[in-house]
């Protein structure tokens, strides 16, 4: 896998659970200008709202699982420790505020590579999906949700087959988001 999940998934209770995949940037994160990259942690900047949302979503007993495009990666202009300080900065800012995310799945590739993991593709929700299933849990499709503030995720979302909520159409945030989500349960 390309990415990271939580240990302690391995002692989670088994059997379906539902998922609720997150965006990084614009979602998780301040997006940074229009055709900019999040290129180190200095400019990795953890929205206000999130902390509150984690804590609900945790509460309510989902899984959360980040799922970015980075063609930054296929660009250059970051390389794997870059990137992998940045995601260091976010878990450990979600530490300090006491939540977490289950894990994270990027796509390294650019616009033209073809390939089948960036969105509005659902390779990486499919490779969650496959990497979890060898935990024994089984993602609830119909019970999960995929929150993007792009409608490339929304497109990945559906064609993965789990409900989605765009962030600046249908509410302002995350934390907007979640509660319209665990509202409905
Ligand atoms: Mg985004
Ligand atoms: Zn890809």
């Amino acid at each position: 896998m390309r990415g990271f999940l939580r240990d302690e998934l391995k002692s989670t209770n088994k059997g379906a659970t539902d998922v609720i995949f997150l965006d990084r940037d614009g979602v998780i994160s301040r997006k940074m200008p229009l055709h900019c990259h999040v290129l180190s942690p200095d400019e990795f900047e953890v929205l206000p709202d999130v902390y509150e949302a984690l804590r609900l979503i945790i509460e309510s007993g989902y899984i959360t699982l980040v799922i970015t495009n980075q063609r930054c990666l296929a660009l250059g202009t970051l390389d794997d420790d870059g990137f992998s300080r940045i995601n260091d900065k976010m878990v450990s800012e979600l530490t300090t505020h006491g939540v977490y995310v289950d894990g994270l799945y990027y796509c390294p590739h650019g616009n033209d590579e073809g390939c089948g993991c960036r969105k509005p593709e659902p390779g990486l929700l499919e490779e969650a999906s496959y990497d979890l299933g060898r935990l024994g849990i089984t993602i609830d499709r119909s019970r999960s949700w995929m929150i993007g503030d792009d409608e490339t995720d929304i497109i990945a979302g559906k064609r993965f087959g789990v409900n989605t909520v765009k962030i600046g159409d249908d509410v302002p945030d995350l934390l907007a988001a979640v509660r319209m989500i665990t509202g409905t349960r």
